[in-house]
């Protein structure tokens, strides 16, 4: 299940002529010429896209900075393990115990900070807002009693979620199952515990700090105003695909 190609590499031929770090060629181990680093994508908006709810400052910091930050650490952290080359930040999160134990909890963290990201980008839209429509609106009736049940439902988990994480709206399998809202701490991600995630919204302070300051709970409501619910009901209908 690739739920965002931006969070996988994007396959050899896309890595050709990528920037390689000095630091790879200039070792011992045997790199791997299709290799390369993960990478940031863009945002798929401009920073301004999502004001007032987020402001262009703390998008600006949020992803050039915080996301970044992830993908250089991933990065730095595989540097001696070709192995792992080819494996994208989504199979190394949901893997660990594949991966060596000198570089597991770098990678957790990285990773999954990098995958959570990716996703969380894709939430929003400049045209957010709104409430969902189709199937995605009829299992929400179905599982939360309604849209505004959902959201309180959402903004609770969301507000009681000690410390840093995020808060999801996930499928109990891929393409069936009821819906069901989750908190994970840190960087981890409902796939590795086998859900489906359909919509994520970052609650580390980073997030709305420098806005909302301490009132998480206002920008959990603030939110909604700013949520893709095209891309999450795209991604609800076509789980396969999206
Ligand atoms: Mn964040």
């Amino acid at each position: 299940m690739e739920m965002n190609r931006n969070v996988s590499n994007a396959g050899p031929k896309a890595r050709m002529g990528q920037n390689q770090s000095s630091a790879l060629t200039a070792g011992e181990e045997k790199v791997d010429p299709n290799y390369i680093l993960h990478t940031l994508a863009p945002l798929p908006y401009d920073y301004s896209a999502l004001e007032p709810t987020i402001d262009s400052h703390m998008l600006k910091l949020h992803h050039d900075k915080h996301h970044a930050a992830y993908v250089e650490k991933l990065n730095t952290a595989l540097q001696k393990q070709p192995a792992l080359y080819a494996r994208t930040a989504q199979w190394l999160l949901c893997n660990l115990n594949q991966v060596p134990q000198a570089i597991r909890e770098a990678v957790h963290h990285n990773a999954g900070g990098h995958v959570n990201h990716s996703f969380f980008w894709q939430m929003m839209s400049r045209n957010g807002g709104g409430s969902p429509t189709g199937a995605l609106a009829e299992a929400l009736q179905q599982d939360f009693g309604g849209f505004e049940p959902f959201k309180a439902a959402f903004e609770a988990a969301g507000e009681a979620l000690f410390g840093s994480g995020w808060v999801w709206l996930v499928r109990e399998q891929e393409s069936a199952g009821r819906l069901k809202i989750m908190t994970t701490a840190g960087h981890d991600n409902p796939m590795m515990q086998g859900f489906y995630p359909l919509l994520v919204n970052d609650v580390w302070e980073h997030a709305y700090y420098l806005k909302y300051e301490n009132r998480r709970a206002d920008y959990l409501q603030a939110w909604w105003s700013i949520v893709y619910w095209d891309g999450v009901a795209k991604r609800f209908e076509h789980p396969q695909t999206v």
